[in-house]
């Protein structure tokens, strides 16, 4: 009866959560006990019952009490067989928590690494050489030779992928190594909790006793004043143990808004490298690999030249919407079991197409940053030289260069008749105080992502 209650609840869960998220969480759940209300599964490792715990317990209480098992506490328990494994002091083979002397690799709080994201399947091009380069470097698992390694760049140009490629290059090269990945969130998740429940000196424990570290996304932790200090220790005693430690951002060590100057400095010691804007060769071997991969999926589909050239010409925003388009392209196609021609790609991406399609006008440009600085547009292509109004109008000149295909003497005549040389220079100040400037920075930051929608 509880298993097959559980079949059932399994099914709704599907529907509730995803099937992504259901395949890597809910799936491998076994259930070990119920009764008295209480549900226990068991589950590999202890961050996965904290995870499942605190993501989807809610939703597994619910769908078991409408199925008809009346359940008030959802319990998850590191599953016997794997806990067996665990390095455990003699006498105490049956304890519930098993002391250890050193964290086992089952304990590492690491995030799941996505399969897909290997080396074989990473593209490389002009804009991602270097961070590739620099991975690969990393992955070979000899002598530290920069740390950290840091790599940023805007949303979806590849930085997860790398950091997976690296552990899952590391985990068949170095097997013996403690190769440990998780998001900046979940390191401060897990230093929270270690605090409430009086493991910090567990927390540093485990943390110390890793080989490579890599942190991803460390933007997140900005602001958030006893994670960065945790963060920092843990940091610096990696690094005096000669340990390789990677990290991610979404913009370089010195503009990310409220982030510790010592950390800042410390994050630049080492190799950082951008992921630049994809081109157009990137994007179209992307592109041809995703439909190599395709091609055994579904088999007998045609797909007609030219519309891969289309897509990776339309489509420049991120390759996460790319691969996303590409996906759609060939479910539908086979749904509707037609050729995936230039029109059939048109219309089933109308929407996407649509949205990276808007052409950017220096007016609108212009517009947008006189409202953001509280400049009248008049001023803003005038002669005044208030700096007021003068950082603004670089400020200005710099995205139109940005973000439209003008040519400097275009840009010129539309503000105000000036010289090309001006505009280059106003480009190439706000470049300059970008790096040092982080509040200017996150102007730049807003008023892209305002103007790009
Ligand atoms: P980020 O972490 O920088 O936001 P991701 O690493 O999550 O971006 O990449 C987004 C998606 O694009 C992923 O599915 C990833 O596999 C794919 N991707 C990005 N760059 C490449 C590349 N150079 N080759 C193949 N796939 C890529
Ligand atoms: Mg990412």
């Amino acid at each position: 009866m509880t298993n097959e209650t559980w079949g059932q609840v399994r099914e709704e869960l599907i529907k509730r959560v995803g099937k992504n998220n259901y395949t890597t969480w809910i799936e491998p759940l076994k259930l070990s006990h119920l009764k008295n209300g209480v549900a226990r599964f068991e589950v590999p490792t202890i961050f996965f019952g904290d995870w499942v715990q605190r993501n989807y317990a809610d939703h597994i209480r619910t769908q078991l009490t409408s199925a008809g098992a009346l359940v008030d506490r959802v319990e998850f328990a590191v599953g016997a067989v794997k806990a067996d494994l665990r390095p455990q002091p003699a006498k105490a083979a049956a304890a519930p928590k098993p002391a250890r002397a050193r964290p086992s690799d089952e304990d590492l709080p690491g995030a799941p690494l996505d399969a897909r994201f290997t080396f074989d399947s990473f593209v490389v091009g002009k804009p991602n050489e270097l961070a590739h380069a620099a991975a690969r470097r990393v992955a070979e698992g000899g002598p530290v030779t920069f740390n950290p390694l840091f790599l940023y760049g805007g949303v979806g140009l590849g930085k997860t992928h790398l950091m997976h490629a690296i552990a899952h290059e590391l985990q068949s090269r170095r097997p013996e190594l403690r190769v440990l990945y998780l998001s900046a969130e979940q390191f401060m998740y897990r230093f929270v909790q270690a605090l409430r429940d009086r493991q910090v000196m567990d927390f540093k424990e485990l943390f110390r006793s890793v080989d490579v570290l890599m942190v991803d996304d460390v933007q997140f932790i900005a602001g958030k004043d006893s994670t960065q200090e945790e963060f920092f220790h843990t940091f610096n005693a990696l690094v005096d143990a000669n340990k390789q430690i990677v990290i991610s951002a979404d913009r370089a060590p010195g503009e990310i808004k409220d982030l510790e100057e010592r950390i800042k400095s410390r994050l630049q010691c080492g190799l950082v490298v951008d992921l630049h804007p994809t081109d157009y060769e990137l994007r179209l071997g992307i592109l041809q690999q995703k439909v190599d991969h395709y091609r055994n999926q579904y088999r007998g589909l045609v797909l007609a030249d030219g519309v891969l050239e289309f897509l990776a010409h339309r489509i420049t925003t991120n390759v996460r919407v790319l691969e996303g388009a590409l996906t759609r392209l060939f479910a539908f196609a086979s749904l509707v079991g037609r050729e995936i021609t230039l029109d059939l790609a048109q219309d089933c991406l109308a929407d996407i197409l649509r949205s990276s399609d808007r052409k950017l006008s220096i007016e609108e440009i212009q517009r947008k940053v006189a409202e953001h600085y509280n400049v009248r547009l008049s001023d803003l292509i005038g002669p005044k030289r208030l700096r007021t109004i003068a950082r603004p109008r670089q400020v200005a000149m710099y995205l139109s260069k940005q973000l439209t295909p003008r040519s400097l003497p275009e840009i010129g005549r539309r503000f105000g008749g000036r010289d090309h040389t001006t505009i280059m220079h106003g480009v190439r100040k706000i470049e300059e105080l970008m790096t040092t400037d982080s509040q200017l920075a996150d102007d730049l930051q807003l008023l892209r992502r305002l103007l790009q929608g």
